[in-house]
């Protein structure tokens, strides 16, 4: 067996696993995978919300579908083409349920200690050089981060599972959050855009796809 088929076996075994995971027993299952994309580009969201388990896949909805458009519109990559070839990762794999007052809750601290050991591992089986956390309880996993404007739109090496990768963070696109929309938060996501289009990584990834689409001119951030 080839190196390359013996990886995707351990990371098969790796999501297969991660699927039946049930450690937290405040978190709802099933925990929620994009599958076993062998892939040099990591996606870190936060925690699936109440959608996503039923339709079995991470940003599956409204946060999802501005997500993909920032993704189409800065590296020409489409939601489909994005979903085979970048593996989707989270701080929380399992949808935490809702607050009394309203609101996904936010996942306690052992839940996220417990859950960060699939993305330890994950970093050991894909050996990632880029690294994109999205939203700030995603890019906290990996960087201090007082404000989203001072990580926003900066590329930066870190080490995480005893490994150097490149972080590039990105905030979060849920409709309830106006950061993106408004500056700084446009510009600077806009930055970090142009910084993920033009990694290596990415780059790699484009030149390997069947038919790659041109990015459009201008980026619209809505
Ligand atoms: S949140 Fe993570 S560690 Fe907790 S049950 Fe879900 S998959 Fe397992």
């Amino acid at each position: 067996m080839s190196q390359g088929s013996t990886a995707q076996v351990r990371l098969d075994a790796h999501v297969r696993a991660l699927r039946r995971c049930t450690t937290c027993p405040q978190m709802h299952r099933p925990a929620v995978s994009g599958g076993a994309v062998m892939s040099k580009i990591l996606l870190v969201g936060q925690a699936p919300g109440d959608k996503e388990p039923t339709l079995g896949r991470p940003f599956a909805w409204t946060a999802g579908r501005t997500l993909f458009r920032w993704f189409e519109e800065s590296c020409g990559m489409s939601e489909a083409s994005f979903r085979a070839s970048i593996y989707m990762a989270a701080v929380c794999r399992c949808f935490p349920g809702k607050k009394a007052t309203g609101g996904d809750r936010v996942p306690s601290r052992e839940e996220i200690a417990n859950c960060a050991a699939w993305l330890d591992a994950e970093c050991n089986l894909l050996e990632p050089e880029l690294i994109i956390p999205v939203g700030k309880l995603a890019i906290e996993q990996f960087l201090p981060c007082q404000s989203l404007a001072d990580v926003i739109g900066r590329q930066q090496r870190i080490r995480r599972a005893a490994r150097e990768v490149d972080l590039i963070p990105l905030p979060h696109p849920s409709g309830a959050s106006t950061w993106p929309r408004m500056e700084p938060g446009k510009t600077l996501l806009g930055r970090a855009l142009q910084r993920i289009a033009a990694h290596p990584a990415m780059a790699a990834i484009k030149k390997k796809s069947v038919a790659p689409r041109r990015p459009r001119r201008s980026l619209t951030v809505t």
